[in-house]
């Protein structure tokens, strides 16, 4: 069979990697110059396999419009007459009680967990380098009692592996020597022991890699502009430079998912949510922290990454637009100053923008279409790296023929 899989994402090289080991003949259309250059070019790089939670959440909506006007607040909303911006916000809100957000969390906990189990075989078959960090990530409190609530929260949760060991900030410090300099006021931590963090462009360029080698073709720098169906099958897409016959396609393009599913009535909401990063060369290695580290209150993670450390964070609903605003920018690298003096040193830094392909619910969309043969995973907001070899696996088992490895409920066309 062959299967056409729309964007060189982590997301989409995932599902034709697994495709092309399952004996299918692949071919990835990109319209970018290579793998990896729209969201998961260079992210915040955590791979949340147990502690994965969706941004609704109760207090959400309360803390947007509080810090609506400040220029460094971590959520930010560029109003403009945009009907797709406003239903986005409004079944985000909704989705902000309690009952919604267990729900959301358990299901999101499903597959990032299957997902933590596949990119573990993966990197043990593949052997990619990736600057992979497996010492965990440490989750840092400025507030008592926002650190005993949320140890209280974790702790309550059914799965061992998500249950996090309470840091003193003494205790921190010694198991972080890279914050003692910092001057964030920290109360203590969190840290979760069991997850990892990598570099998702240096994985998705090697297991784009690996990908060829068993088979897969890879056509870049072709947008795609339709999905072209006979009948109610669909029998190939249309390129610029020409249209290419397929028997499957998945949708794999993140923010560019919505504008080629409309055509057939589907209304996928898939809404851009900007991030930035700052990234810098250490001059030291030795300076940098060895785990990765969330300060909780100003939502903004440092994460080492070889010998690189990089700042990331925000949330800004702006349209389909990745403007470097170098205010929101500049902020990633004066917290990166404050909180690890010491590594970020004087070097200048690396500065990007991506649009996260983001659910009102914070669930990616996987599966079937009402179109026979046209396949969907996309959706995967800020959990698109977490979530990527899972996702990659269902996706192929269900061109197959087989049954989805993992409960779909929730998870797919809604
Ligand atoms: C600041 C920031 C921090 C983040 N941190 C984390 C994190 O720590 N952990 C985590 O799990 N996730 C994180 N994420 C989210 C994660 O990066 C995304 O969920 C993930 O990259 C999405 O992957 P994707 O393959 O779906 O999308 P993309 O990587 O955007 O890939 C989609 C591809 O499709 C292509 N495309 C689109 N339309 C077309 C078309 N018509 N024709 C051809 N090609 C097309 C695009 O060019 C693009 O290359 C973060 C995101 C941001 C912005």
């Amino acid at each position: 069979m062959h299967v056409v899989v729309l964007g060189a994402g982590v997301v989409g090289v995932a599902t034709a990697y697994n495709l092309a080991r399952d004996g299918h003949d692949v071919t990835v259309i990109e319209r970018e110059a290579g793998p990896a250059m729209g969201c998961s070019h260079a992210n915040a790089g955590l791979i949340n396999g147990h502690t994965a939670v969706p941004w609704s959440a109760p207090g959400i909506p309360a803390m947007v419009l509080k810090e609506f006007w400040r220029d460094d607040a971590p959520y930010r909303v560029r109003l403009r007459a945009d009907p797709a911006m406003a239903l986005w916000i409004a079944r985000f809100f909704g989705n902000c009680t309690p009952a919604r957000t267990r729900e959301i969390k358990a299901r999101l906990r499903r597959l990032s967990t299957y997902s933590f189990e596949r990119l573990q075989a993966l990197r043990a078959a593949e052997n990619i380098d990736y600057d992979a960090q497996t010492n965990g990530l440490i989750y840092l409190y400025r507030d008592p009692d926002a650190l005993g609530a949320a140890q209280q929260a974790a702790a309550a949760g059914s799965d061992p592996r998500a249950h996090p060991i309470r840091l003193s900030l003494e205790e921190t410090l010694e198991r972080e020597p890279a914050l003692r300099r910092t001057t964030c006021r920290y109360a203590g931590a969190l840290l979760y022991d069991k997850d990892e963090t990598g570099d998702a462009r240096l994985f998705t360029e090697g297991l784009s890699r690996a990908a060829v080698q068993r088979g897969a073709r890879f056509l870049f720098g072709q947008p795609v502009t339709a999905i072209r169906t006979e009948g109610n099958k669909v029998c190939g897409v249309g390129m610029a430079e020409g249209d290419l016959d397929a028997d499957a396609v998945v949708v794999a393009a993140g923010t560019g998912s919505a504008r080629l599913l409309g055509p057939f009535g589907v209304r996928l909401p898939v809404y851009p949510v900007k991030g930035y990063s700052a990234t810098v060369e250490a001059g030291d290695r030795s300076t940098l922290p060895r785990h990765a580290l969330q300060d909780v209150q100003r939502k903004i993670t440092m994460t080492p990454l070889g010998s690189r450390l990089r700042a990331a964070g925000t949330a800004e609903l702006a349209g389909h637009n990745t403007t470097i605003d170098a205010r929101r920018a500049g902020v990633l690298h004066t917290h990166m100053r404050a909180m690890l003096p010491d590594a970020a040193g004087d070097a200048v830094p690396t500065y990007w923008a991506g649009l996260r392909p983001m659910t009102p619910d914070s669930l990616p969309i996987l599966g079937a279409t009402p179109v026979d043969g046209l396949w969907l995973n996309t959706g995967h907001g800020s959990l698109g790296w977490t979530m990527a070899c899972g996702s990659g696996r269902v996706i192929a088992d269900l061109v197959a023929g087989k049954p989805s490895p993992i409960n779909l409920d929730g998870l797919s066309l809604r």
